[in-house]
């Protein structure tokens, strides 16, 4: 689904109750839509016109409990107050004009005789690997940054902080093997990762109290 057609077609039902959550974690017109996707998911992202979208799957949506829903929500507005989206932007287009100043460009003797190619396999491997990198390294940060911004969020807006570590609980023992074998390239840290950070910064939130 495109985001044209998200921001455009008819409201989810769910979507009005989660946008009053989004609205009460912050001022930021930030907009929630529900996609149909039964794959469980929640991304933010910028539409065309750089608005602020928050994008939660059908599939998470049934997955999650209310508090943890809030913690979802709240981390994903994290994303957007801290900015992290521009600075993937930018990260990527830097990374992106490198590589279109690297590319080699062969003339058109060379690509109809000799079957030169402006995308060869070595400048496809740096590509790759370049996004990997990235991706581990400024992306991972952002993860944990967004996760400790999320609880401060919460508290502010006086949600339950119970979800947080009831989410990351779930994750840790349902994590299959293939979610393991991609979380090796994915750009979020595993989920004891992220739940050791919180718990640094917020011991509190293993107790029974909250
Ligand atoms: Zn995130």
């Amino acid at each position: 689904m495109g985001i044209l057609d998200a921001v455009f077609r008819k409201r989810h039902p769910e979507e009005e109750r989660l946008q009053n959550i989004v609205d009460r974690l912050t001022f930021h017109p930030i907009r929630v839509i529900v996609s149909d996707d039964e794959q469980p998911e929640a991304l933010s992202l910028l539409n065309e016109d750089g608005r602020e979208l928050i994008l939660i799957s059908r599939g998470l949506l049934r997955h999650l409990s209310e508090d943890e829903l809030y913690f979802v929500l709240a981390h994903e507005v994290a994303h957007h107050i801290l900015g992290h989206l521009y600075v993937k932007f930018l990260t990527f287009q830097i990374k992106n004009a490198i590589m279109e100043a690297i590319r080699p460009k062969p003339s058109w003797f060379d690509r109809i005789f000799r079957g030169k190619t402006d995308s060869p396999w070595w400048l496809q491997i740096i590509d790759v690997v370049s996004e990997i990198l990235l991706n581990k390294t400024i992306l991972m940060e952002e993860e944990m940054e967004a996760d400790i911004k999320a609880i401060e969020l919460l508290k502010i807006a006086g949600f339950p902080l119970t979800g947080a570590y009831r989410f990351f609980r779930r994750l840790q023992t349902e994590e299959s093997f293939m979610d393991e074998l991609y979380s090796m390239i994915d750009e979020h840290p595993s989920p004891g990762d992220r739940l050791n950070n919180l718990l640094k910064h917020y011991p509190e939130l293993a107790g029974n109290k909250i």
